[in-house]
């Protein structure tokens, strides 16, 4: 069997697994704390153990495995061609060579894409979006990220940008965004933002059961939180849902009408809202997309939870040989 070490580099968490190359099977996951607080170099270093780690789980479990390379998907901007991650405030990064360092690290020859191009790269190839060949993914967690498939290939646009879907604006005279913009979806739609509207609501008054989920400390809410109090009949809560997904349902709508895609993909700590998300999700792009663009598409949570960048990483190895970028 021939693998390739997938890496997930993550604020929190780096994640790697040796992916068949036929995406059929994966051994060897490995989850280690990030430690962004230790330097860059630290950083690299624990994702250089964590990949071999997992390469040697996996020849104790398959004798005779061949591993022939490695992707890794880092948070960006970063740039494909020279294997440079340009800047991420998350991990205090600035022009980082991550693909040679790893190349050097790992000895094998190493992708270098955008972790969340990566997650919707692994949903379209072996998850929820399998079998498509336009799927426009987004992943929501402490930010929102994205990424467009066309024709089975990640489209990475003239300088890797492409796929930042969280930074559609909704409201041009909206919330501040990290981005420096105004009003874009990931102001009022990513995990933190979620709990920041519920905290809002709960200081101008509103009644709700909240407060007794984090013994009256909202600082402590978080949008778990707020998901688990719309499960059990929150109105204020189940009202912070249908507002996300009317937000959400505004900008997804957009990507239908411009895309026509088969699949919308959302990863991410966003799918465990469930139905009190999909349902309001689904019908808001009902009522606001082109029908027959619509009538096309399903909208679906990922369903490779924590591996879909491992696969993805793993994916875009190939994609980047292919190219002739590696
Ligand atoms: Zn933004």
């Amino acid at each position: 069997m021939r693998v390739i070490v997938g890496i997930d580099l993550g604020g929190t968490n780096i994640v790697c697994g040796c992916v068949a190359e036929d995406g059929s099977a994966i051994h060897g996951v490995v989850s280690v704390p990030t430690g962004a607080e230790q330097g860059p170099d630290a950083v690299v270093q624990r994702i250089i153990t964590a990949a071999k780690q997992s390469i040697e789980e996996c020849r104790a479990a398959i004798p005779g495995v061949t591993v022939v390379g490695a992707g890794v998907g880092a948070p960006g901007p970063l740039d494909t061609r020279s294997g440079v991650v340009l800047l991420t405030p998350n991990l205090g990064w600035v022009n980082m060579p991550l693909r040679q360092r790893l190349q050097d690290g790992l000895g094998l020859k190493t992708a270098l894409d955008n972790d969340a191009n990566c997650a919707v790269l692994g949903e379209w190839w072996q998850g929820a979006a399998r079998g498509t060949q336009i799927t426009i993914g987004l992943t929501i967690g402490t930010g929102i990220g994205g990424g467009i498939i066309i024709g089975g290939r990640l489209y990475h646009g003239a300088s890797d940008i492409a796929g930042e879907v969280g930074h559609i604006t909704i409201d041009a005279n909206g919330r501040r965004c990290k981005c420096g913009n105004y009003g874009c979806i990931e102001a009022y739609a990513s995990g933190p933002n979620i709990a920041l509207r519920a905290v809002e609501a709960l200081e101008s008054g509103a009644e709700s059961s909240l407060p007794s989920y984090v013994s009256g400390d909202l600082r402590k809410i978080t949008a778990q939180t707020v998901y688990q109090a719309a499960q059990a009949g929150d109105e204020l809560a189940l009202e912070v849902v249908r507002d996300t997904a009317k937000f959400l349902g505004a900008a997804v709508a957009g990507l239908i009408n411009i895309f026509n895609p088969e699949a919308i993909v959302i990863v991410g700590g966003v799918t465990l809202a469930g139905e009190n998300l999909f349902g309001p999700l689904r019908r808001e792009v009902s009522r606001r997309a082109f029908k027959p663009a619509v009538q096309v598409c399903r909208i679906v949570p990922g369903d490779l939870t924590g591996v879909a960048g491992v696969y993805g990483a793993a994916r875009a190895y190939f994609e980047q040989v292919e190219a002739g970028i590696i």
